[in-house]
């Protein structure tokens, strides 16, 4: 139900934790987040309930120090409210992580290509289908944006996604068709919102992410092109907030 996306010099685990607890006021049953550390692992730390129960989780035991990951509050619509539905769900054996705000129409005939083809599955939910299909194209491609490139099209239904694989760790890619996204332009860090309150806190320059557009973020650059990799431009627009 909220989506964050961190990459840049800060700590990414309370970035992430500071945009999902300013996107609480919109209800959710789980949390989650997945961060790249210097040493290019991938760390998912996912709970069922409220954002404090994944905070304490993350007190007792932090994740490595890192500066590029993504974070998720779910209201779940396929698979109850547990921590193995909760979101990320990783793609690529383990190597890639992936949230989704919405709802995959058609991700049971995905679902059944995939089984078929020898993919387990550790969850109900529609979201893993689109982290399992998006590594078997990274495998393909070694490329994260060329990968949702091909993938995009074969999702129905309303989706946005945001993803991170440890091989490319200056990178988050997402992309959106009839849910929302927003990109938080920073000072050597970028960030990725679905809605602007997300990265409030660090930024109030921003630019809306249209119908049908895959949005490319690193430390020092935003890239954002449609679902058939044709560069479009975006008006910036400043944030008017009252904190
Ligand atoms: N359909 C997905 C799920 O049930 C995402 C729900 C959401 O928007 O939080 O896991």
């Amino acid at each position: 139900c909220g989506i964050v996306g961190y990459v840049g010099s800060g700590a990414s685990v309370d970035v992430l934790m500071s945009g999902l607890s300013r996107l609480e006021y919109r209800g959710y049953d789980s949390a989650g987040v997945a961060v790249i550390d210097a040493e290019g692992g991938l760390y998912t730390r996912k709970r069922a309930g409220k954002l404090a129960v994944l905070a304490g989780d993350l007190e007792a035991s932090p994740l490595p120090e890192s500066h590029v990951g993504i974070g998720h509050t779910r209201w779940a619509t396929h698979g109850g409210p547990t921590d193995v539905n909760a979101h990320p769900h990783l793609g690529d054996e383990g190597k890639l992580a992936l949230i989704h705000n919405g709802i995959i129409e058609n991700f049971a005939v995905l679902k059944a290509e995939l089984v078929e083809a020898g993919y387990t599955f550790e969850s109900e939910t529609d979201t893993e289908v689109a982290a399992v299909l998006l590594g078997r194209e990274y495998r393909e491609t070694g490329d994260l944006l060329a990968a949702f490139r091909a993938v995009v099209n074969r999702f129905e239904g309303a989706f946005t996604l945001l993803a991170v694989h440890r091989d490319q760790p200056n990178l988050v890619v997402g992309a959106r068709r009839n849910s929302p996204l927003v990109i938080g332009l920073g000072d050597g860090e970028n960030f990725l919102g679905s809605d602007v309150a997300a990265f409030i806190e660090y930024t109030r320059s921003a630019l809306a992410i249209g119908q049908d557009q895959i949005v490319a973020i690193t430390p020092d650059a935003v890239e954002v092109t449609d679902f058939d990799g044709n560069v479009v431009e975006v008006e910036p627009f400043e944030v008017e907030w009252d904190a």
